[in-house]
């Protein structure tokens, strides 16, 4: 998911790996390496934390030689640490690999090589890549590395370099971008263009299931069956550095957005079990009757990771039958939870650093209570302090307003609801109904955001607002509250979320022709309620928005604007419902001018109580 670097030329290849690492930084990482064939042999030198570490430990160490492979990591499998930073070598020390991705049958092939006497130097799926090539490798780099990709599912940006078949790059990409760059007697590998664009404007894009292999004289494409890929094209590039960090966005904050098709895929990627209707969860340390034992479970987090909770807490309580409390971690120590052996305590935190989340979780622990972190970044924190765990896979977030990261909780809790209502008395045949929605979500996900121009367009006739309410019922309760946070955090236009009965008993006082209202109402078994609640909004003037799934004659003449997004089940609704009132608060904030990825008073990971 992070970044990969690899050049071969005449020139000296550690400093330009080391530059085009640096023009990666921005997607966030935790350990950096590069490998280097010095003309005997693949040398490495790899660190945790930032490149100016590896920097230092590279002027002590020095690596030299014309080609090469770097990478910044952002640990997906084991603690970002120095052993498991890339480049990983092949046991022989012949083979240096890269790779950006998640290897999904790593276990069972690490199982494999071990058995044929494999020893493994660090925690990651990664290493096993190095390993494969190794055993199969027969002379002739791009071989070995097709035989060894053949084995792997998952997905991957790699590139490997070899002490035997020298001065040659094997790059493959499944599911991770990846592109050669093209320069005078001199090639480039890059996972973003950023990375070596001071170099070179031209480019070849790889698309999945095909591989590059690059020496000094040139640049060959072929797929998984060594078969050449005529007539790959070489694009030229003519955006500037800072549009291409953002992937062409003009924030990272839509970048994240549009994201979301593939992070929401990554979050469920390999843990999805359609036949037995359950779902496979390898970081809980937790076995089925210990899951089974505990009476309630407490949910802790804060802001966005709050709602992602409330939802949940209705999952879990729908489905599994067992109780569910939601804390704000900020006052959970402050009163006297509930909370002893019999208490499951799961937190959540995208950074896995938020300081009130991790207090919480500590005085959880002191209790008695088994801890659970539903976390982004691995290694953090929460990540290593809770008793196990589930990673959502969403990759960096870099805008400060959390957009990706809360529709893959949302899939990490449905994953974890799904496990253990089944383990209870969830039928097989619900079970398998929830899994065959959540596979469609990532596509109706992107069917939304297709249409984000109208969305932009609404905002245009909106921004002058100056209140917004925000209202949902059931599952979208927590997503109205989580679309008022974000017009909130980036606008700062005042709005709130309500649940839509509730609002008469106060909010209601607020409704003018000045007020614009944001129903949160696809077609779902509480549509006939909020049907009701809109009528109230528009018999007192209020300007009503409403996120429909289909035609409702009951609405007719009472919608100011409307805007259409797929028909899913009630539980999987929130992902869905999000993606517009993300747009929404996007655009509003845009077209105010305001610092949409860095707003005011606001910090990305709040790591003070
Ligand atoms: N899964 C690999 C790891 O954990 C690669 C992570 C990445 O994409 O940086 O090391």
């Amino acid at each position: 998911m992070c970044g990969i670097v690899g050049y071969v030329g005449p020139r000296v290849a550690t400093p330009l790996l080391i530059e085009g690492l640096k023009r990666l930084e921005y997607r966030g990482y935790d350990s950096a390496g590069v490998a280097v064939m010095n003309g005997s042999g693949v040398e490495t030198v790899k660190e945790a934390g930032k490149i100016a570490r590896l920097e230092a430990l590279l002027a002590t160490t020095p690596v030299h030689g014309t080609t090469g492979i770097a990478h910044t990591r952002w640990a997906t499998h084991g603690p970002p640490n120095q052993k498991n930073a890339h480049p990983h070598m092949s046991q022989d020390g012949n083979i240096a690999v890269v790779h950006n991705g998640i290897i999904e049958n790593a276990n069972s092939l690490k199982r494999m090589l071990e058995k044929r006497g494999y020893k493994f130097m660090s925690d990651t799926d990664t290493e096993v890549l190095a390993h494969l090539i190794q055993e199969t490798f027969d002379g002739n780099l791009e071989d070995a590395v097709i035989e060894a990709l053949n084995q792997v599912e998952g997905t991957y940006g790699i590139a490997v370099i070899s002490a035997i078949d020298t001065h040659k790059i094997v790059a493959a990409r499944k599911g991770s971008p990846l592109l050669v760059g093209l320069g005078e007697n001199e090639y480039f590998i890059a996972s973003d263009v950023s990375a070596i664009l001071a170099h070179t404007r031209q480019v070849v894009y790889l698309d999945d299931g095909e591989m590059a292999v690059v020496d000094r004289n040139g640049y060959r494409i072929i797929d998984l069956n060594a078969e050449e890929v005529l007539h790959k094209k070489v694009a030229r590039i003519d955006w500037d550095l800072a549009q291409i960090e953002r992937g062409g966005f003009a924030h990272f904050m839509l970048k994240e957005i549009f994201e979301q098709p593939h992070t929401v895929e990554n979050t469920m990627r390999g843990r999805l079990l359609l036949d037995e209707g359950t779902s496979k969860l390898g970081g809980l340390n937790l076995t089925d009757e210990e899951l089974l034992a505990f009476d309630n479970i407490v949910i802790t987090a804060c802001g966005t990771s709050w709602h992602s909770a409330l939802i949940g807490e209705g999952l879990i309580e729908e489905l599994a039958r067992v109780p569910v409390e939601v804390e704000y971690a900020s006052e959970f120590r402050y009163r006297n939870p509930i909370v002893d052996e019999k208490t499951l305590c799961i937190v959540i935190s995208q950074s896995g650093e938020t300081a009130d989340t991790l207090a919480a979780m500590r005085e959880a622990k002191r209790r008695g209570a088994r801890t659970l972190g539903i976390v982004n970044v691995v290694g953090s924190t929460i990540a290593r302090e809770a008793d196990g765990g589930i990673y959502i896979h969403a990759g960096p977030e870099i805008g400060v307003a959390s957009t990706k990261a809360f529709t893959s909780q949302v899939i990490a809790l449905l994953l974890f609801t799904l496990k253990l209502a089944r383990l209870r008395d969830l039928s097989l045949l619900r079970g398998r109904e929830i899994i065959t929605g959540m596979i469609e979500l990532p596509q109706q996900i992107q069917q939304i955001l297709d249409r984000a121009e109208e969305i932009e367009n609404l905002a245009e006739e909106f921004k002058r607002a100056s209140n917004f309410l925000y209202l949902g019922r059931g599952y979208n309760f927590p997503a109205a509250l989580e679309g008022a946070l974000k017009l909130k955090e980036i606008s700062y236009i005042h709005a709130e979320g309500y649940p839509a009965a509730e609002m008469k008993h106060g909010p209601i006082a607020l409704i003018d022709e000045m007020m614009p209202v944001v129903f949160i109402a696809p077609h779902d078994s509480v549509f006939d309620k909020i049907t009701s609640n809109v009528h109230e909004v528009k018999a007192r003037k209020g300007r009503v928005i409403a996120i429909t799934s289909r035609d409702e004659p009951a609405l007719e003449g009472m919608l100011d604007y409307e805007f259409r997004i797929p028909e899913t089940m009630d539980i999987l609704m929130p992902v869905l419902a999000s993606v517009p009132l993300q747009l929404l608060a996007y655009y509003v904030a845009v077209k105010l001018g305001s610092n949409v990825d860095q707003p005011r008073n606001l910090a990305k990971s709040v790591t003070v109580e």
